[in-house]
C-alpha cells in the first residue's frame, strides 16, 4: 500500500466517523449523507488512488472536470464551481450533477442546451442565503419571486435541490444558521403550488465543506463537499 493510499484511507475514515457521529446526534441515517471529494487542488495520482476508495468526485472548473472525467469515467463527477454560459455544453457532457446554478440566465441556457443535446441534467440551485451582494447565487427573495418560471424548466432539467456556501470562519458553529436557513427555505419552496404541481421536492441539500461539515450534516445536508480534509498530509509534488 502506498503512502498516498494510507493517508487517504485514514482521512476518509476520520471524515466518515465525523459524519456518522453528526448523523447520530441529529437522528439521521448515515447513508443519507454523501461525501463529494473536491479534487480541484489534488494532484492526479492522488485522485487515481482515491478512486479506489471512493466514487463521488467534484471539480470547480468545467475544463478540468471534463479532462478528469474522461480519464476516470467509472466514478461520478460533479461540477461545484461557477459555470460560464459558454461552458454549458462541456459541463452537460461530463457532469452527473451541477451544484452551482447561480442565475436565471444560466438556468435558461442549461435548459436550452439540454434540449439540443437530448439530455436531462440534474441541477442544484445555488442560494446566497445571507443575501450579501458579494456572494454568488440566487437570493431567497429572487427564487421565490421567479419560482413559477424556474419551476417550468423542469420540462427539460431536473431540479434536485439547493446548494449553499457559508462564510469561512474559525468556528464552524457560525455556519449553522446558514445551513438551517437553507433547509427551512427549501421547505418553503417545496410548499409552493408550482412545486406541488410539478412534483418538485428538492431532496438534495449540498452544504458543508472541510471546516463546517459537522453542523451542515446536523442541519440536513445530503451532499457535503470536502477537499482539504481528504488530501490533508499529502505533499504536493515538485514541479520539474
Ligand atoms: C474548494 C471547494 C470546496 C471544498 O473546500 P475544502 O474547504 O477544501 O473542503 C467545496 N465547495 C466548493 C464550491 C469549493 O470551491
Amino acid at each position: 500500500m502506498s503512502d498516498v493510499s494510507t493517508i487517504l484511507r485514514h482521512n476518509l475514515a476520520e471524515l466518515r466517523k465525523g459524519v456518522a457521529a453528526a448523523c447520530q446526534r441529529s437522528n439521521r441515517p448515515e447513508d443519507a449523507v454523501r461525501l463529494v471529494a473536491i479534487t480541484k487542488y489534488a494532484e492526479w495520482p492522488w485522485v487515481l488512488e482515491l478512486s479506489r476508495l471512493h466514487n463521488v468526485f467534484g471539480e470547480n472548473r468545467p475544463q478540468q472536470l471534463s479532462e478528469r472525467q474522461m480519464l476516470l469515467p467509472g466514478v461520478e463527477w460533479h461540477l461545484t464551481g461557477q459555470l460560464q454560459r459558454n461552458k454549458v455544453r462541456l459541463a452537460l457532457a461530463h457532469a452527473a450533477l451541477i451544484h452551482s446554478v447561480d442565475s436565471f440566465r444560466l438556468l435558461a441556457k442549461l435548459s436550452e442546451t439540454a434540449v439540443q443535446m437530448a439530455v436531462r441534467p440534474r441541477l442544484l440551485l445555488q442560494v446566497n442565503v445571507s443575501g450579501e451582494s458579494t456572494k454568488s447565487g440566487f437570493t431567497p427573495a429572487e427564487l421565490l419571486s421567479r419560482w413559477s418560471d424556474i419551476a417550468a424548466f423542469t420540462d427539460s432539467v431536473s431540479l434536485d435541490g439547493l446548494m449553499t456556501m457559508a462564510e469561512e470562519a474559525d468556528n464552524p458553529e457560525y455556519a449553522r444558521p446558514v445551513f438551517r436557513q437553507l433547509r427551512v427555505f427549501r421547505d418553503q419552496l417545496i410548499a409552493e403550488p408550482n412545486s406541488r404541481d410539478r412534483g418538485i421536492t428538492l431532496p438534495q441539500l449540498s452544504m458543508g465543506m472541510s471546516g463546517d461539515f459537522v453542523p451542515a450534516v446536523e442541519e440536513g445536508a445530503t451532499l457535503i463537499r470536502i477537499g482539504s480534509r481528504i488530501f490533508d498530509g499529502l505533499a504536493p509534488m515538485e514541479s520539474p
